[in-house]
């Protein structure tokens, strides 16, 4: 039986939980996860001028041009694990960008089948980004009150003692973040909505019932 194919934009601000969302969307649909934060974050530990200047700018909570960030999704888009459907978490964040998805997809034939904006109010943001943490190993979330390892110290999934923190979940660069969220990022959501392409989902429940929603959106909430 061939896989219904599915492309998905996940947005919404930072800390909403859109990276958490998009991996378990990725293990129920068979799809890739595409996050251009961390893409960008896997160039900026490289020792090159790229690097170098990357992670100057993302420790600043400032956001990368729009010209390479384009050219990184369009090609990324067309390797052989994107073939039944991605989800695109963090991209497009201005509106030069999802102008250019728009016409990439069409050159590239295909289509989105769904923008969903997870919306959380400002003040559960800088509590969710202020406290959360991941495994150093495998890199599955954690939370200082809310998501704790079973044991104290000892990652759940792959047994990894080390974790570790973004270097831009800082109080400061998270206000800079939501700033540039609500400036450039913002637009576009009604962009989305005007092609009816846009779905929002209530994000600030449990990770289980923002994930139910977002099943039953997408088709996907009979699916184990
Ligand atoms: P995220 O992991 O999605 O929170 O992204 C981390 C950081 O990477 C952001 O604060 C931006 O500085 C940068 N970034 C991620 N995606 C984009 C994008 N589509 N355009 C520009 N900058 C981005």
């Amino acid at each position: 039986m061939q896989q219904k194919t599915l492309r998905i934009v996940l947005t919404g601000a930072p800390g909403c939980g859109k990276g958490t969302q998009a991996r378990l969307l990725r293990e129920k649909a068979d799809i890739c996860h595409l996050s251009t934060g961390e893409m960008l974050r896997a160039e900026a530990l490289k020792d090159t001028p790229l690097g170098k200047s990357l992670k100057k700018s993302l420790d600043k909570g400032e956001f990368a041009t729009d010209e390479m960030i384009i050219e990184m999704v369009s090609k990324r888009i067309d390797e052989k694990d994107c073939r039944n459907g991605f989800i695109l978490d963090g991209f497009p964040r201005t509106l030069p960008q999802a102008e250019a998805l728009e016409k990439i997809l069409k050159q590239k034939n295909i289509k989105l089948d769904y923008v969903i904006e997870i919306q959380v109010p400002d003040e559960i943001i800088m509590e969710r980004i202020l406290g959360r943490y991941s495994c150093a190993k495998c890199g599955e979330g954690y939370h200082d009150k809310n998501i704790k390892p079973k044991i104290y110290g000892v990652c759940d999934k792959c047994g990894g003692t080390e974790f570790v923190k973004r270097a831009d979940d800082n109080r400061q660069t998270v206000k800079n973040r939501l700033v540039n969220y609500r400036q450039r990022t913002y637009p576009t959501i009604s962009y989305f909505e005007k092609l009816g392409l846009l779905r929002c989902v209530d994000g600030t429940g449990s990770i289980e019932a923002t994930a139910a929603k977002i099943a039953k959106i997408v088709g996907l909430e009979s699916k184990k």
